[in-house]
């Protein structure tokens, strides 16, 4: 995952009413805007200052270029002056990047003693930037509208926080997806249109024989196998059992190989989000566990039993993610303590949680696994760290797909649990857990989820409104009432006319 050849670019309208001192005036501002916006060192993505444009032909021609430019991520658009919108028609037509309307100004403050009308006409956004706002909302144009002055640290996080929702649509647009295996047998949410969502959301999905995996499992070198064993027992607590000369060895060299043959293939393919399923594992010796938390904590994304939403979902948030301190994980809400006094939801899967999660050295295990008809997979084993989260998911609802979120508080295990062999993470769901699952229940939520503490609910809602994919979220003011309110609305807003 690598950030630095992404970059976003800083546009700024005007027109020639004012002369040219005026208009280099405002280059020159532009400019000291994009240097103080990169020195603050808050912006993920390097944000380059690309144009003055003050003609029709200028404005769609930067548009076109940054729909050409694979390095473009996003646009930041900006009216120093007046720039009349109907300029801006054919532009914000042909554009198909996404882009912030920083809504700021040059000067922080009125010169109260200097002011007068070639100030005045100089620095006009507070209505420059209205009459281009107008035409954005005429034309239907999803956009992000971030308001202050660009040397506030607020508004520089909320253009830092809006890039990371840029970068990961720009991480979705030919994301390549490969589904090892199909989907479990007779599980509906965990299917989905394909198609739509090559052309919605721009992820390609294809399908692999499980096969093809364990010929690359069984063509790693002995040697490669030996240096990653090596590799686990230097970072992680393996069980006695799995340690050198114990009984179980040879099972964590297997997990060893899976893992080379599991990065080899998705490395040759291009795949940046894969899933499996146990019910198709031929030619495997074990579920692939420890491989691919390993994987996730590297920045692919996964989805199991053949969930290839969550999968792209979960890589397009690793991105997002990037260089934040917090994990992002596949994840599933598993298992309820209906205590009345402190309800929390039990958070794991068989074995697939990602190691971001991990807050302490994680304890590499070796336990029998009951479904599959498999020989016992070794895993990670360890609990999330208490803070804030959120729970995404992506549905397909058949005519269209919805993304759905849950604000969550991951919170320490009450009591210690010595016999669950797998990752797991605690979490009291808001506004409480009654309200939250019968919300998420119908709101059609599936079982599946992105855990996240690094990514945040605007973030998602910023990435949702960049596809045109309805997102509803559930938070600290949710009622269920009002959720299912909520439903409806977006029922004939988003629904196919
Ligand atoms: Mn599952």
């Amino acid at each position: 995952m690598d950030l630095k050849t992404l970059e976003i670019w800083f546009v700024t309208g005007s027109q020639h009413l004012y002369g040219e001192a005026a208009l280099r005036k405002v280059e020159e501002n532009s400019r000291k805007v994009v240097e103080g916006l990169t020195a603050s060192g808050r912006l993920p993505v390097r944000i380059v200052f690309k144009a003055l444009v003050t003609t029709p032909q200028q404005i769609l021609d930067v548009c076109r270029e940054a729909n050409g430019s694979p390095n473009c991520a996003g646009l930041v658009l900006w009216m120093h002056t007046f720039s009349p919108a109907k300029m801006w028609i054919a532009g914000l037509t042909a554009l198909q990047k996404p882009f912030a309307h920083l809504h700021t100004q040059f000067n922080r403050d009125l010169p109260w003693s200097s002011i007068d009308m070639d100030f005045m006409n100089l620095n006009q956004a507070a209505h420059g930037d209205r009459e281009f706002g107008f035409i954005c909302t005429r034309m239907g144009k999803a956009r992000k509208v971030i308001v202050g002055h660009w040397q506030d640290a607020e508004v520089q996080d909320r253009l830092a926080s809006w890039e990371r929702s840029a970068i990961g649509l720009h991480e979705l647009r030919g994301l390549k997806v490969a589904r090892i295996g199909d989907n479990m047998r007779q599980v509906a949410v965990t299917e989905g249109d394909k198609v739509e969502a090559q052309l919605r959301l721009g992820i390609e999905v294809n399908g692999y024989g499980v096969s093809e995996l364990a010929h690359l499992i069984a063509e790693a070198s002995d040697g490669e196998v030996d240096k990653l064993v090596a590799e686990y027992e230097r970072i992680y607590t393996v069980a006695p059992s799995m340690q050198h000369g114990g009984e179980k060895r040879a099972s964590l060299h297997y997990a060893a190989r899976t893992e080379l043959g599991l990065r080899h293939f998705l490395d040759r393919g291009g795949f940046k989000a894969f899933t499996d399923t146990f019910e198709d594992l031929h030619g495997l010796k074990q579920l692939p566990g420890l491989a691919v938390q390993r994987l996730m904590a590297e920045g692919y994304g996964f989805g199991a039993e053949g969930d290839w939403k969550t999968a792209a979902l979960l890589r397009a948030m690793k991105v997002m993610a990037h260089g934040l301190p917090g994990g992002t994980s596949f994840m599933e809400d598993y298992t309820y303590h209906f205590d009345p006094a402190s309800p929390v939801v039990l958070g794991a899967h068989m074995l697939e949680i990602c190691t971001s999660l991990a807050a302490e050295k994680p304890s590499c295990e070796i336990h029998p696994l009951g479904i599959g008809g498999k020989g016992d997979p070794v895993r990670l084993v360890f609990t999330a760290p208490p803070g804030p989260a959120i729970n995404a998911a992506l549905i397909d609802m058949g005519d269209r797909f919805r993304i759905l979120l849950n604000e969550v508080e991951v919170v320490a295990p009450p009591q210690p649990l010595p016999k669950l062999p797998v990752a797991r993470a605690f979490w009291k769901a808001q506004p409480d857990l009654k309200t939250a699952a019968a919300s998420w229940i119908y709101a059609g939520g599936p079982h599946h989820t992105v855990l996240s503490q690094a990514v945040t609910t605007e973030q998602i809602e910023d990435l949702a409104e960049m596809l045109g994919v309805e997102c509803l979220k559930i938070d600290g003011k949710s009622s269920t009432s009002c959720v299912k309110n909520q439903l409806r609305w977006n029922e004939a807003y988003y629904g196919r006319k």
